[in-house]
């Protein structure tokens, strides 16, 4: 008998993995639990500026799914609690992602139905002065009346220059760019959008995948560190940063399944985020480059990857 592989979530890293289903299903029995479409976050910004139509990408076809959620997490008799009850499992590979830490309303986990009460919002209030915060509110400030940005600093991390660039485009754009930490203010203009980091989720703790308030240790292989037989991808592991990294988990786990056993390797990642019209930032490292090109290239990166997990 095939031992029971059961992939957890709809993250980055698990579209990757699903991308090999017809392999792995030569090995092993796999069963998935969880959604059947998420929204690629590569893409939501340039919904929200209306300069596409979707950032939601889908379920392959011919995947077994057994459940819609996790609800519980049992390591030591290696069971997964579910929306239809237990599923056990022999490996394990969670991809359920991380959350905002609660300041008005999370970007993370991205829904439509999130995106939705984004794009009806007339005022926004964006907090967090981070690429993420940066790039919603280059993208609000597209079709809202009024875009407000909380950052203490502004592209933290980026040369001084290149912070000075964007608040003065931001602010230029017409965000009012208020240089500060948001504290729950009583006067905030319209729906307050937390852009400021994802945290840990409580289910992790209770489950013993790590302490309270961390994210998730794994080993090289991101095994996590005492139940080697569950796989850690995306924003949940420690050693993981963003999207891209999320990305490379997923094809890692994936090769690691069929048989190469080679560590993941940590690499600067190349991030591009959406400006004003028809212009991007694009990072790797400290390295920033902003202009058409690096928006020439967003686009063709983003409707590359919509078009491989389209319905
Ligand atoms: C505005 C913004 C722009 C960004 N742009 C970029 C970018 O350009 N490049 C980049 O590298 N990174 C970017 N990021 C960061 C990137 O979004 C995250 O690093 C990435 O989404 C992490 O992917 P993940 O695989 O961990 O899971 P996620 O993308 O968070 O997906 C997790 C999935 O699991 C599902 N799920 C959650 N709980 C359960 C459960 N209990 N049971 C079943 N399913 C569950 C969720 O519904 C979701 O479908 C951006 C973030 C934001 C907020």
């Amino acid at each position: 008998m095939k031992p029971h592989l059961v992939l957890v979530g709809l993250g980055h890293g698990q579209l990757e993995i699903l991308d090999r289903l017809d392999e792995l299903k030569e090995r092993y029995e796999v069963s998935y639990i969880g959604g059947e479409t998420t929204i690629y976050t590569g893409a939501f910004p340039q919904v929200l500026a209306r300069e596409t139509k979707t950032a939601t990408v889908y379920l392959r076809p011919g995947v077994e799914r057994v459940a819609t959620r996790l609800v519980s997490l049992d390591p030591v008799k290696r069971i997964v609690n579910t929306d239809v009850g237990p599923i056990p499992y022999d490996t394990l590979v969670l991809a359920t992602g991380a959350e905002s830490r609660g300041i008005g309303f999370g970007v993370k986990p991205m829904t439509e139905t999130g995106l939705k009460r984004i794009l009806s919002s007339r005022s926004i209030t964006v907090v967090g002065g981070g690429k993420a915060g940066v790039e919603l509110a280059f993208a609000c400030i597209r079709t809202k009346r009024h875009v407000t940005l909380y950052a203490d600093e502004v592209l933290p991390g980026l040369p001084v220059h290149i912070q000075r660039h964007m608040m003065r485009r931001l602010v230029k754009s017409g965000v009012t760019l208020v240089s500060q930490k948001y504290e729950d203010e009583p006067f905030h203009d319209g729906l307050v959008l937390d852009a400021a980091g994802v945290g840990p989720v409580d289910w992790w703790t209770r489950a013993g995948l790590a302490p309270s308030g961390h994210f998730i240790e794994t080993d090289r292989y991101l095994r996590h560190v005492v139940h080697k037989e569950i796989f850690i991808t995306g924003d949940m592991a420690s050693r993981l940063d963003g999207g891209v990294d999320a990305v490379r988990s997923g094809r890692h786990v994936a090769a690691y399944l069929l048989g190469d056993r080679k560590p993941f390797e940590s690499r600067t990642s190349l991030n591009i985020l959406l400006t004003v019209p028809r212009h991007a930032l694009l990072t790797f490292g400290t390295l920033a480059w902003h202009g058409r090109i690096p928006y020439h290239v967003k686009r063709w990166i983003d409707s590359r990857y919509m078009k491989r997990f389209r319905a």
